[in-house]
């Protein structure tokens, strides 16, 4: 079982009640993530939520059985498998970790079990389902209207919000899934960005040198999901 004084890192689990909190606490699991380990494949059982704390997960979709693209992240501002919630059993998404740490996680059937039983956990559980709802809708829109280079910014913001850090690995293939384009995709809008003294980045690891300039260089999609809720 895991202490109980220390701080909370995922920020769903802080919000709820201290009491609230301290009763789950048994039920919860802190795990080691790996980079590119995949948490759930769409269209499986899910036998986990996952509550990340350093570790940032992406949701990925399938297009034609071929294409990957990310629709939404996930990191310690909220919980994966919400679908649990909302009575499925199986994924919607594959859960990919994107970068490497820590979650808790709890059996998904218990996580249902909770959700309906306990008040403030659905309370806050609802909230996260509809920012979520909001990044997926708005990643949709973003997809059809908005520049590879700029949804590249908008991507790497997400990341760095939930991350707390301007330091960051990501793998091309891993920039490729969250943008839905090939590689030299990629490397075009990365290098566009690096040209302009934004980014900075060397064998997957990327350095935000001017947020505020990448700010001005994401789409409107980044203020309008991100601003809403604040910061992850
Ligand atoms: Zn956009």
């Amino acid at each position: 079982m895991l202490p109980s004084h220390l701080p909370i890192a995922n920020k769903l689990l802080a919000s709820l009640p201290r009491s609230e909190y301290q009763r789950l606490l048994p039920q919860l699991e802190m795990v080691q993530l790996t980079e590119g380990e995949v948490l759930c494949e769409a269209g499986t059982l899910m036998r986990y939520v996952y509550f990340p704390c350093t570790a940032l997960l992406s949701l990925l979709t399938r297009v034609d059985e071929v294409e990957v693209f990310a629709v939404a992240l996930v990191g310690r501002e909220g919980v994966s498998s919400v679908a649990c919630a909302l009575g499925s059993q199986t994924s919607p998404f594959r859960t990919l970790v994107q970068s490497p740490g820590t979650a808790m996680r709890m059996k998904a059937r218990v996580f249902t079990a909770e959700f309906r039983a306990t008040a403030a956990l659905r309370e806050v559980v609802l909230a996260y389902v509809l920012q979520l709802t909001l990044q997926i809708s708005q990643t949709a829109a973003c997809n059809r209207f908005h520049v590879i280079e700029e949804r590249l910014a908008r991507w790497l913001l997400m990341t760095r919000d939930r991350l707390s850090s301007d330091h960051f690995h990501m793998t091309h293939e891993m920039l490729g899934n969250l943008l839905g384009v090939r590689r030299v995709g990629v490397t075009h809008a990365a290098h566009a960005l690096k040209q302009r003294h934004l980014i900075d980045y060397s064998r997957g690891a990327i350095d935000i040198v001017d947020g505020i300039g990448l700010q001005a260089a994401a789409c409107s999609c980044y203020r309008m999901v991100e601003g809403r809720h604040g910061k992850a």
